[in-house]
């Protein structure tokens, strides 16, 4: 059974994100904590969240994915951004108990010309400074397209970042189909390979969530503009063996394409399709 969603807005709320989802036949989905350019958060209202989780309790859902700004850079050369990072992705992380045991996902940063050991060092300080043993959260590292200084387009960079946080069993990865492939993961014509490889470096265990995107670049363009299913790069049919994929299975799929939500319940129903077939 494929878990899929999309990304949705959460301005009325949690609950109201659950209809909306229930309403495209979702059974996941995705949302930012905050303004996805930084600032306060909303205030937090706990009976709204305990009725979402009755609701997906009910409709059998998967794990939810809050996704942090995107501004966030933990790694960044300026102390003060990091520092913004580490109270934005702690107060992300406190108020997320308010939806217990679901995922929190984070793109690592951009070392912006400190170097990638450097960049991966301050990734993990900032992890090791928020993450708390009693925490029901899962923390998630996305894989990213390796735009500029950015880490995380390679597998071994999301391994040595684990490899440096203490409270490790509280983390986790999303792989995003756009990101990979402009990383150079040809999950096209080999993605037994690419898992395989995933499997040696991360471990399938880590992997939690996919972002599910079509891209607008090439293969290797370290791009990062998401397309439309079936309309970039990658194609229906890459998809399709994606969604059917035995060490995928009972992951959070999520869409993050160019979509209204009439459109996301469209490429809902495409992948449905396509993971009963065959
Ligand atoms: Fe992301
Ligand atoms: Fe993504
Ligand atoms: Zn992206």
């Amino acid at each position: 059974m494929l878990h899929i969603g999309c990304h949705l807005s959460s301005v009325n709320g949690f609950l109201a994100m659950g209809k909306e989802a229930l309403g495209i036949q979702a059974d996941t989905f995705q949302f930012f904590t905050r303004n996805p350019r930084g600032g306060k958060a909303k205030e937090l209202d706990p009976a709204d969240a305990a009725a979402l989780m009755a609701l997906m309790e009910e409709h059998r859902f998967a794990k939810v994915i809050a996704h942090a700004p995107y501004t966030l850079n933990p790694c960044s050369d300026k102390p003060q951004t990091r520092e913004f990072a580490l109270m934005t992705m702690a107060d992300d992380l406190q108020r997320m108990e308010a939806l217990p045991g679901q995922y929190y996902n984070f793109h690592p940063g951009s070392h912006v010309g400190q170097g990638t050991e450097k960049g991966i060092e301050l990734i993990a300080e900032t992890l090791n400074k928020t993450l708390k043993p009693s925490q029901t959260t899962t923390v998630l590292l996305e894989t990213m397209a390796g735009k500029g200084s950015e880490i995380g387009g390679r597998f071994e960079e999301l391994r040595e970042i684990l490899d440096r946080v203490e409270l490790s069993d509280q983390m986790g990865v999303c792989l995003d189909t756009c990101h990979v492939y402009d990383a150079g993961y040809d999950i096209v014509n080999d993605l037994d390979g690419v898992l395989a490889e995933f499997d040696r470096i991360v471990g399938l265990s880590r992997l939690k969530a996919i972002h599910v995107n079509d891209s607008k670049n090439p293969f290797y363009s370290h791009k990062d503009r998401h397309e439309k299913i079936g309309l970039g790069s990658i194609g229906t049919e890459a998809f399709g063996r994606l969604v059917r994929h035995p060490a995928l299975k009972g992951l959070s799929f999520c869409l993050e394409t160019p979509c209204d939500l009439a459109g996301y319940a469209e490429e809902i129903q495409l992948l449905r399709r396509l993971a009963e077939a065959e």
